[in-house]
């Protein structure tokens, strides 16, 4: 067995939920607390995600710290140095390579913490966070608040009609919604009655 690169047990924190239920918000907020303990912090995101920003991990609310964007999740272990916090938003891009990748990380003395979403917008589980969910040692499940009635959501509600499972967007392709008031299959409907918003 390899040496670890730090004398402590390494383990895996996974945050997840639907859209707008603030993981990445608390993705940062723990790599932060790590920074003010002057620990070292790598925190990455699939370069499919420019949303915002490139070089940044950005919340909906505009928090940001930088980051470093990957195409693929093997990437990871070649760029995250000497971090002993690894951070890594979006984890539903990344595939079922993250897996390995979050183990391996782990194992070498890491904290890992991973935000993704857990379900897609027709409620399927969201690779690779069911097998990450099994590995972890911690485990957050965030809920949004249902854009409709105002009831715990953990459903993201897609608002356009695209066949795609991955559609990069923010409050004007998604809604977080309970369980009474997500429908997968009423995009075009919902398209008429909801207008296309932006922040
Ligand atoms: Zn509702």
């Amino acid at each position: 067995m390899m040496p670890r690169a730090f004398p402590t047990s390494g383990w895996i924190e996974v945050i997840c939920g639907c859209m707008f239920s603030g993981k990445t918000e608390e993705l940062l907020r723990r790599c932060n607390r790590a920074r003010y303990a002057k620990l070292q912090v790598a925190l990455f995101k699939p370069s499919v995600d420019v949303r915002y920003a490139v070089d940044d991990v950005v919340s909906h609310s505009d928090n940001r710290l930088p980051c470093i964007p990957v195409a693929h999740a093997p990437d990871i272990l070649k760029h995250c140095g000497d971090a002993r916090v690894v951070g890594i938003d979006e984890a539903q891009f990344f595939g079922p390579s993250l897996v390995d990748v979050a183990n391996r990380l782990a194992d070498d003395g890491r904290q890992v913490i991973i935000a993704g979403l857990d379900q897609d917008f027709r409620g399927v589980p969201f690779e690779p966070i069911p097998d990450l969910l099994a590995v972890a040692e911690y485990v957050t499940k965030t809920l949004a608040v249902c854009m409709v009635c105002g009831a715990p959501a953990n459903r993201s509600q897609r608002l356009v009609h695209r066949e795609s499972r991955v559609l990069i967007g923010a409050s004007d392709t998604y809604e977080a919604r309970c369980r009474a008031h997500w429908d997968p299959e009423s995009f075009d409907s919902q398209q008429e009655e909801l207008p296309l918003r932006t922040e």
